[in-house]
């Protein structure tokens, strides 16, 4: 089958297409490079032996699309293309709405005009806003407390909507708990292009050398140690999970929600402590004051998944922080070294 990976370059999309690949499918790929490099693409083809099609374009463009569906027997998208930081959305709320909620309407739009109707959608846990208890099954409340949040739910009822009208679209709402790792071959990765926001790039490149410490956001949450506790969840077993998603799409499903996560929550100390296992020096930290907007805990009941889909999570937290090393010593500075 060919699929269409919008974000194919990125962090998660690189992964996926590479257990793609390794499934025997066709895969066409579309992304502006905004946050990506192309070289994750040639890495993704020296890990896999085998080749990609690769479009350099915007989701907002449908000229542009209008182009690729018609070059490609397209049967299903995998739409990953998007803007992920909350502090930046807060900032420039616009260009976040434009990008993540036109940019997918824009890409519905022309898959109906060729009848291609089967979407894997990369929403958030953070849909959840801040959960009444834990852990979070697909069925609790939703809310934003930021642009980024919000533009997922719009997106996520946008969908819901869609489908509503017209019920030959099968669409999967995937819910990601925190992404974390890297391909266990290191040659791609997460690769942020500025001062990461996220836990785990940042201690990475601290135990690298190219940020001094760590501040951890505020010890005072009621968790075991005060520190915020996630569901952090392996690249290469959220990037399955896609694979698990696009088979229950061809069973014709309609509209389906799943979380994707773990299940097993860890704090923003024990992450660290775990990475000092697997760099094998100590990863200098400060504690400080809690970050806006973030929330004490949140882990993911993945047994939805686990029933509807066929997957669970299998890499233990020894194997996200051994192989988000393993990335980040071998390619200090990214893609562009
Ligand atoms: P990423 O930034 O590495 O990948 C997104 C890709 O989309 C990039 O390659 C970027 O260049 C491309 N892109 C952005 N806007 C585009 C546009 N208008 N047209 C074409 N390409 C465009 O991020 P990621 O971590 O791989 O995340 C993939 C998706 O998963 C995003 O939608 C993100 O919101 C969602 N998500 C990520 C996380 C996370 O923590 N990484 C958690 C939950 C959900
Ligand atoms: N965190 C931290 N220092 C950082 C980045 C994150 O202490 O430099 C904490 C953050 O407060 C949260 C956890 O690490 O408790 C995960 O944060 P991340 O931004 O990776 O994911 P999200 O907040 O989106 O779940």
């Amino acid at each position: 089958m060919t699929i269409l990976v919008t974000g194919g370059a990125g962090y998660i999309g690189s992964h996926t297409v590479v257990e793609l690949l390794n499934e025997g499918h066709e895969v066409v790929i579309l992304d502006n490079l905004s946050n990506a490099s192309v070289t994750a693409l040639s890495r993704v083809e020296q890990i896999t032996q085998k080749s990609l099609t690769f479009y350099q374009g915007d989701v907002l463009n449908k000229a542009f699309l209008q182009k690729v569906f018609t070059d490609h027997p397209i049967h299903s998208v995998i739409h990953f293309a998007g803007l992920k930081a909350v502090g930046e959305s807060v900032e420039q709320p616009l260009r976040y709405y434009e990008n993540n909620v036109t940019g997918t309407l824009t890409l519905c739009e022309i898959m109906n005009e060729f009848n291609v109707k089967n979407l894997v959608f990369s929403s958030s846990a953070t849909v959840y806003g801040d959960p009444a208890s834990l852990p979070i099954t697909e069925d609790f409340p939703t809310s934003a407390t930021n642009p980024y949040g919000q533009s997922k739910l719009m997106v996520e009822n946008i969908l819901s909507d869609l489908y509503q009208a017209d019920n030959t679209w099968n669409i999967a709402r995937l819910r990601y708990f925190n992404p974390v790792g890297a391909h266990p071959s290191g040659l791609i990765g997460e690769d942020p292009n500025d001062i990461p926001n996220n836990l785990m790039p940042f201690i990475s490149q601290v135990a690298v050398g190219k940020r001094d410490k760590l501040s951890v956001f505020g010890n005072d949450y009621n968790t075991h140690d005060g520190t915020g506790v996630r569901d952090y969840i392996h690249v290469v077993d959220l990037a399955r999970g896609h694979l698990q998603a696009l088979k229950k799409l061809n069973t014709n499903p309609g509209l389906v929600t799943y979380n994707l996560g773990t299940g097993q929550g860890y704090s923003v100390l024990e992450m660290i402590h775990a990475f000092e296992l697997a760099c094998q020096k100590p990863i200098p930290y400060q504690i400080a004051s809690r970050r806006s907007g973030d929330i004490a805990a949140c882990y993911a009941a993945p047994q939805k998944a686990l029933t509807e889909l066929n997957w669970q999570a299998s890499h233990t937290l020894e194997d996200m922080v051994m192989s988000s090393w393993h990335w980040q010593s071998n390619n200090p500075n990214g893609y562009s070294d």
